[in-house]
């Protein structure tokens, strides 16, 4: 199937035959102040989907043989999947990579979005989604692209290891699956840069393959659901047994997605809407009265600070001094304002100048630039130097217009430097 086929809209299908079954520990679920109904029961009054009769038969949960012993049993889990999906038919989200009239995903259009989605919020990605269809709409455009224009396109989205491993992607589903996202969950997790839950999403999303994927909306929920007490992140591997028992067969990636538009629509992280919550019936944690406790999360260390010194040289005609990052490693391959290491402590400027200032010299702005990495805090001093519009660029280094910054891929903690240093059209 070549790529212009899956772009087409594709009927939903029903999937034949079930995953294979997930291995699970033992549940531990908290027993006290719930009330018994709440599991045991396929009591789920809370959609359009009351007195339902959930048996096995075709709404089973899958891999219901193994589910956790105190998760919702079979005729509970399958209640509980009916009426989220009943939710889900009259108030799901409108998103742009969202099919719509009962159509399965486009695959390309569920992995850029995925891909984006990781650490970014559904508002961010929504024009940088519209603009890389704009400009890459197959799979194979993307892959056929340079990486630069990639990184350069995804600027201000932030964590640049994900455009990398975009294009990368793009590439080897070209190379290996001649331009066609596979359907089937190991292999698309054999492809570089998708992890267990994007394999997922696309599986189920795209594919209506009973595949669970599990992202933070989907854990909260689910904890709730089940209040589970044990702290985040020792207890991820239990709430994805929980979530994959809970997975129907039919409608598996409606399901993931009703999951995902309850926990950001009512299942939110500080006040969950229980009142309007398809699941409040069989909900343990909002039966033990304060469902916000969940997900419990481990106490958190303070991130290690690191600080360094960015060298803004700046000519009269307006042209900022800058070179591209390393090939491996942080922010690899972007373009940065050259500084010092950043390391524990403010470092001496030292050597790490790129060039003679002349007579006016370095002159250290007011102020420093935070940015905080997954890892580490940064805090950059800024130096700045202005120098005659002949001055020549540095070996390694590249005099760039500001009317050429937006072919830069310039990272975010890039911005605010020359932000900081009043560079026009930063
Ligand atoms: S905590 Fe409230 S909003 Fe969340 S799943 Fe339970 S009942 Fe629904």
């Amino acid at each position: 199937m070549d790529d212009a086929t899956l772009s087409a809209p594709r009927p939903r299908k029903k999937t034949a035959a079930p995953a294979a079954p997930a291995k699970v520990k033992p549940a531990k679920v908290k027993p006290a102040n719930a009330k018994p109904e709440a599991v045991a029961g396929p009591k789920v009054t809370g959609a359009k989907v009351t007195g339902a009769k959930m048996t096995r038969a075709k709404r089973g949960p899958a891999h219901a043989e193994t589910a956790p012993e105190s998760a919702a049993p079979a005729s509970a889990a399958g209640a509980i999947a009916a009426a989220l999906l009943a939710w889900y038919d009259c108030h799901r989200r409108r998103l742009p990579w969202r099919a719509e009239g009962g159509r399965l995903g486009d695959p390309y259009h569920v992995f850029l979005s995925e891909i984006m989605l990781q650490q970014t919020t559904v508002k961010a990605v929504g024009p940088y989604f519209t603009a890389f269809l704009a400009r890459w709409p197959r799979v194979a455009d993307l892959s056929a692209a340079p990486l630069e224009e990639v990184l350069s396109a995804w600027a201000g989205l932030g964590y640049y290891a994900r455009a990398r491993n975009l294009h990368a992607c793009a590439k080897a589903v070209v190379e290996r699956h001649g331009g066609a996202f596979p359907a089937d969950e190991a292999a698309l997790l054999a492809l570089p840069g998708i992890g267990p839950y994007t394999a997922a999403a696309i599986a189920a999303i795209a594919f209506d393959l009973p595949a669970s994927p599990v992202d933070g909306n989907i854990e909260r929920v689910v904890s709730r659901l089940y209040a589970v007490d044990e702290p985040l992140p020792k207890s991820k591997p239990h709430i994805k047994a929980l979530a994959a028992a809970l997975t129907p067969h039919d409608r598996p990636g409606d399901f993931a997605q009703g999951m995902m538009d309850l926990g950001a629509t009512i299942c939110t992280p500080r006040s969950p809407a229980c009142v309007l919550c398809p699941l409040s019936a069989p909900c343990l944690g909002r039966a033990a009265g304060d469902p916000a406790r969940y997900p419990v999360k481990a106490a958190k260390g303070e991130k290690p600070a690191r600080a360094g010194i960015a060298f803004l040289a700046v000519r009269a005609d307006g042209a900022v001094l800058m070179r591209t990052r390393p090939e491996k490693g942080l922010l690899a391959q972007m373009s940065e304002v050259p500084s010092t290491p950043w390391s524990a402590g403010v470092p001496s400027p030292g050597d790490h100048a790129p060039l003679s200032a002349g007579t006016k010299g370095w002159r250290a702005l007011p102020g420093r630039v935070s940015h905080v990495f997954t890892h580490f805090a940064l805090e950059l001093e800024v130096w700045r130097a202005d120098l005659p519009a002949t001055t020549a660029a540095p070996a390694g280094h590249r005099w760039v217009l500001p009317r050429d910054f937006a072919r830069e891929a310039l990272p975010s903690v890039m911005r605010k430097v020359l932000a900081h240093g009043r560079v026009p059209g930063a």
